[in-house]
């Protein structure tokens, strides 16, 4: 399965386990970005391993994985900024390599950091990328305009940049990578670092812009729920591979079963795991520590029926527990045999930060 997708992979041609229903529905539709066989090495390291797949023109297309998946150096690779050591990539119908100027004249980039000058306006900002990119003097103020409206910072037009909160920058960077009309829209995990309220303003507006301009999105995120709501179609890439490509939709359908329950025990004997696996419909059993067990199963209210009553009978007690639909989490579990989850936690070294106020 593995290797399938690593060799050559847009959706149609996925089979084993996938039907890709974007992918077959959309057969006509032109390529914006085919990457075949791509692989960046950074001396002995492999970066990104033998990764093919093609973005069709007006999707949305995420790259789902962990820190150090290998996402940014795909995004780099396609962008024209660092060279692919085999392997090609096409992007707008040119190859990033043999024509990295009219691939960079048919994109819009947006990087990780925020990159905009602090000290100009946020209309400053974005006449010198106008400028930059030739937008023909008499069509600039037009683009401008519109694009302000597009991110909802018209208000703050005069305004200093430095003076906007992390949610506005991110949307004037957004602005000023369109300010060009690039045909193919690069995104480097787009709401990082902005609170829950920015990323789905965020979200809604990449959307809103993906449906009023001519536009194909490739964005990078370790972010499931930004993956799931907003693209077209995800790859799954961990440690430089592709491990699945897919929609949302059937990303999920593949995982065997179709609920996850999240639950937690106080007294669990030492056969507990075994136990939970043998009750009807469970798909797959994972022991998180301390009691807490997330159970798959093809049919949620059954297994919970069944969980409580032998736990009734066992003298078990349930903390607590929870019943949702299979997420991109039980993807990434699924073909990777680790949470997403987790390996965020890992990566960042995550500790929890003092609270204001409290004495460490
Ligand atoms: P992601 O964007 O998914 O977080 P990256 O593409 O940034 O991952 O990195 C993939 C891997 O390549 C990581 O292990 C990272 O440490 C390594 N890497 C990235 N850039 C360089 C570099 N310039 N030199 C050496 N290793 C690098």
């Amino acid at each position: 399965m593995i290797a399938d997708f690593n060799s050559r992979n847009n959706g149609a041609e996925a089979g084993a386990g996938f039907d890709g229903d974007g992918a077959s529905a959309s057969a006509a539709v032109p390529n914006a970005i085919e990457v075949e066989h791509i692989v960046k090495k950074y001396g002995d390291f492999t970066a990104v391993n033998d990764v093919s797949f093609d973005v069709k023109e007006g999707e949305i297309f995420g790259l789902l994985g962990p820190n150090g998946a290998g996402k940014s150096t795909l995004i780099r690779m396609m962008t024209t900024l660092i060279p692919i050591t085999a392997g090609t990539a096409r992007v707008a119908g040119h190859d990033v390599q043999k024509e990295p100027d009219a691939v960079r004249r048919a994109i819009g980039v947006i990087p990780q950091a925020l990159t905009s000058d602090l000290d100009l306006t946020v209309e400053e900002n974005l006449n010198i990328y106008a400028k930059l990119y030739d937008v023909p003097a008499k069509t600039r103020k037009q683009a401008i305009d519109e694009l302000l409206e597009v991110v909802d910072l018209t208000k703050w037009r005069n305004s200093q940049t430095k003076t906007l909160s992390g949610g506005m920058r991110r949307r004037l960077e957004i602005a000023r990578g369109l300010v060009h009309s690039p045909r193919i829209f690069f995104l480097d995990e787009p709401t990082t670092g902005l609170d829950p309220v920015s990323r789905v303003a965020v979200w809604e507006m990449l959307t809103n812009i993906k449906k009023n301009r001519q536009l194909t999105i490739l964005i990078t995120t370790h972010y499931m729920d930004e993956a799931d709501r907003l693209c077209d179609r995800i790859a799954i890439v961990d440690h430089g591979k592709l491990v699945a490509l897919d929609s949302p939709v059937a990303l999920k359908a593949s995982v065997p079963g179709t609920n996850v329950i999240e639950v937690q025990f106080d007294n669990a004997t030492a056969d507990w795991e075994e136990k939970l696996r043998g009750l009807s419909d469970v798909t797959s059993v994972q022991h998180l520590g301390a009691g807490m067990y997330r159970v798959l199963t093809g049919n949620g209210s059954r297994t919970t029926t069944g969980l409580v009553e032998m736990s009734v009978e066992a003298g078990v007690s349930v903390k607590s527990l929870s019943v949702q639909n299979t997420t991109l989490d039980d993807v990434f579990v699924h073909y990777t045999g680790r949470q997403l989850r987790d390996e965020l936690v890992k990566a960042y070294g995550f500790v929890m930060p003092p609270r204001p106020g409290v004495q460490p």
